[in-house]
C-alpha cells in the first residue's frame, strides 16, 4: 500500500508493480492513494542519469517522457560565485567521469602540466569535453542515437507537474497499479504495534502487509503516526526556505541550457532551470540570514523586473531526515523521509534507489521483514550522510567573506568529521574509490574532484612522485579528451534542435 501520488508515490509503486508483475493474477498487488486535495510539492526538476534506468524499469518510452514531461536534457551543473562571488568565478561538475578514470587519474597530471599558468585551463575542461557541450548549449546525443543512449551521460530537467500524472497513467494502465483518490484520516496499529489498517474519508479502511509513506513533507505514517525522530541537519545545511517562480522564455526558440546553474547569493543560491517551454527558477536560502523580503529582492536582481508579473511560491524546507526510514512494516520514501537542499538533485534519486531496494528486497513474508528494514535504514543513513558531506563541501571550499551566511558555512563546528578527515586527506592525495569503500556510494570519488578542484582545491602531490610517473599516457588522455571535444562540437545538435526533432519524429525505439 503506497500513500502519496507525488514522484515518491508512482516512481515506488511503478518500480515494485514492474519487478513483481502486479498486472498478473499471481503477481504483487500494489495499491496507491493518494489526497484529491492535498497538492504534490510541485517543484524538483533535475534528475540524475539513474532517471534513464528507472524509466526503462518502468517500461516508458524516452520520446513519451520528453514529449509528455515537457522534459530536456542535462548534462551537468554550473556553479557560478562559489568561489569568491564575483563574475568570471565558475565551475562545472559534468556528468561524464574524467577521461580514462578511473584507470588513470589524471589530477596529479593537471596539476603538474597547469601548475604555474596564469591562465590555466579548468580541471574539468581538461579531463571532460562535456564543459564544451554545455557552453555551446548541446543535446548529449543525435536524433539517430536510439532511446535512452547517449554520446554523453546525460540526465533531464521535466516539469514535476507532468511527471506525476505521466507515471499515474502508465502504472494503472501497464502495469497494474490501483489507484484510490482519498483522504488518508487515521492510521490504525495492531497490538503487536504494525500498521493494521489506515481510514480513509470515502473509501473505508485499507489493509495491507507493507505501507510505503510518500505523503511528501506531511509524512503522515513515519512521522505523524510512528513519531519517527526528525534528525535536523541544518546545523550543517543552512538552507530552509525557497522562492521558486517559472520564468517564460522571451522567444520561442531561445537556447535551452543543458546544465543547472546554481548561482551563489549573499544567504543560499538561485537554481535555473532550462526547460523546452520555460525556465523554473528558485532562490533557497537561509532564513537565519536574510529575510524573505530581501531573499525576494535578491531573485528579483537575477530574474528581472519580468518576475513581478509572475507569481512567486514560498516553500519552506526543513533540512534533515528521519531517524529510521523503515519502521515496522512502513517505509518512508521522498519527501516524507527527509530532503535537504537540492543542490545536487540528490531527493529524486534517493527516491530511485529506494525504490528499488523495496522492491528487490521486498519481504516475502512479515517474518523476515525486520531484517530487510534494519538493511534499509543502515544504507539509506549511509546514503544521507554522504550526501550532506558532498553538499557541505560545496560551501566548506568557498572563499567567499562578504556575508555571515558563507562566514558561517566555513565555521569548522558546521562541518561534519567525516568530511573534514576526507579533505585533509585529499590535501596529499586525489580523491580516489578508495576513499569510498561502500557499494552505496551515492556521489563517485570523481564527483568530489569536479567539485575539489573546480573550487581552485590544491593537492599536494610531492609524496605521490610516482602518480606522475606515466606522463605519456597521461597526455595521450588529455589528447583523446581535447579530440573528443572537437567532435562533439561538430556533430552534437543543440538542446532545443534535438527536443523539437524528438517532438515532430521521436527517437528510435531500443
Ligand atoms: C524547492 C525544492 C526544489 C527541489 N528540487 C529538486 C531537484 O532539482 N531535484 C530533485 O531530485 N528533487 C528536488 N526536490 C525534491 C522533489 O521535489 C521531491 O523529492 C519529489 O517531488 C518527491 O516528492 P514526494 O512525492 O515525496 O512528495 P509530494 O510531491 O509532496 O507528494 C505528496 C503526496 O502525498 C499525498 N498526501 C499527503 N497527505 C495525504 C493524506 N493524508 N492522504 C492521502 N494522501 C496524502 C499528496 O496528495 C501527494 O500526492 C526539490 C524540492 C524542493 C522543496
Amino acid at each position: 500500500m503506497v500513500v502519496g501520488g507525488g514522484s515518491a508515490g508512482w516512481i515506488t509503486a511503478g518500480v515494485i508493480a514492474a519487478r513483481h508483475k502486479s498486472h498478473s493474477s499471481d503477481g504483487v498487488k500494489v495499491t496507491l492513494i493518494e489526497s484529491p486535495n492535498i497538492p504534490t510539492v510541485g517543484v524538483g526538476e533535475g534528475t540524475w542519469p539513474t532517471m534513464r534506468s528507472t524509466l526503462i524499469k518502468l517500461g516508458i518510452s524516452e520520446t513519451e517522457f520528453i514529449r509528455e514531461c515537457d522534459a530536456s536534457f542535462k548534462q551537468g551543473a554550473k556553479f557560478a560565485r562559489w568561489m569568491d562571488g564575483t563574475e568570471g568565478d565558475y565551475y562545472y561538475h559534468p556528468l561524464m567521469l574524467p577521461q580514462g578514470f578511473p584507470s588513470v587519474d589524471l589530477a596529479p597530471y593537471w596539476h603538474k602540466f597547469t601548475a604555474g599558468d596564469p591562465d590555466p585551463i579548468s580541471f574539468s575542461q581538461g579531463v571532460c569535453f562535456q564543459e564544451a557541450a554545455c557552453d555551446a548549449g548541446l543535446a548529449p546525443k543525435l536524433i539517430t542515437t536510439p532511446e535512452f543512449g547517449s554520446v554523453a551521460n546525460y540526465a533531464y530537467h521535466l516539469d514535476t507537474s507532468k511527471f506525476a500524472p505521466l507515471l499515474q497513467r502508465h502504472c494503472t494502465q501497464k502495469l497494474g497499479v490501483t489507484h484510490i483518490l482519498d483522504n488518508v484520516v487515521d492510521v490504525v496499529s495492531s497490538e503487536c504495534g504494525d500498521i493494521s489498517h489506515l481510514v480513509t474519508k470515502n473509501s473505508g479502511n485499507l489493509e495491507g502487509d507493507l505501507f510505503v509513506d510518500c505523503t511528501g513533507f506531511a509524512s503522515v505514517l513515519l512521522g505523524k503516526h510512528f513519531s519517527t525522530p526528525f534528525v535536523d541537519r541544518s546545523d550543517v545545511l543552512f538552507i530552509d526556505n525557497a522562492l521558486a517562480v517559472q520564468v517564460p522564455y522571451e522567444r520561442e526558440d531561445t537556447p535551452i541550457a543543458s546544465h543547472t546553474i546554481a548561482t551563489a547569493q549573499s544567504a543560499g543560491w538561485v537554481w535555473d532551470i532550462g526547460l523546452p517551454t520555460r525556465r523554473g527558477v528558485g532562490y533557497v536560502y537561509s532564513s537565519r540570514h536574510t529575510s524573505e523580503d530581501e531573499a525576494h529582492q535578491e531573485l528579483r536582481a537575477y530574474v528581472g523586473p519580468a518576475i513581478d508579473k509572475l507569481s512567486v511560491r514560498k516553500i519552506p524546507i526543513r533540512s534533515g531526515h528521519r531517524a529510521t526510514f523503515w519502521k515496522r512494516n512502513c517505509v518512508g520514501v521522498g519527501l516524507s523521509a527527509g530532503f535537504v537542499e537540492p543542490l545536487e538533485a540528490s531527493a529524486l534519486v534517493l527516491i530511485e534507489l529506494s525504490a528499488e531496494m523495496i522492491s528487490q528486497q521486498l519481504p516475502a513474508c512479515r517474518e523476515v521483514m525486520d531484517i530487510t528494514a534494519k538493511r534499509f535504514n543502515d544504507t539509506f543513513s549511509y546514503r544521507w550522510d554522504r550526501i550532506i558531506d558532498f553538499l557541505k563541501l560545496h560551501y566548506s571550499l568557498s572563499k567567499r567573506t562578504d556575508s555571515q551566511f558563507w562566514i558561517d558555512n566555513r565555521d569548522p563546528a558546521t562541518i561534519p568529521e567525516s568530511l573534514q578527515n576526507q579533505v585533509a586527506l585529499w590535501r596529499y592525495q586525489s580523491p580516489g574509490d578508495h576513499d569510498f569503500t561502500s557499494n552505496n556510494e551515492v556521489f563517485p570519488a570523481a564527483s568530489y574532484q569536479y567539485v575539489l578542484y573546480g573550487m581552485g582545491f590544491k593537492t599536494d602531490f610531492r609524496y605521490r612522485a610516482h602518480m606522475l610517473a606515466d606522463e605519456k599516457k597521461a597526455k595521450e588522455q588529455f589528447a583523446q579528451n581535447a579530440s573528443m571535444k572537437q567532435k562533439v562540437l561538430k556533430s552534437l545538435p543543440t538542446n532545443r534542435e534535438l527536443i523539437n526533432k524528438i517532438h515532430q519524429h521521436g527517437l528510435q525505439k531500443v
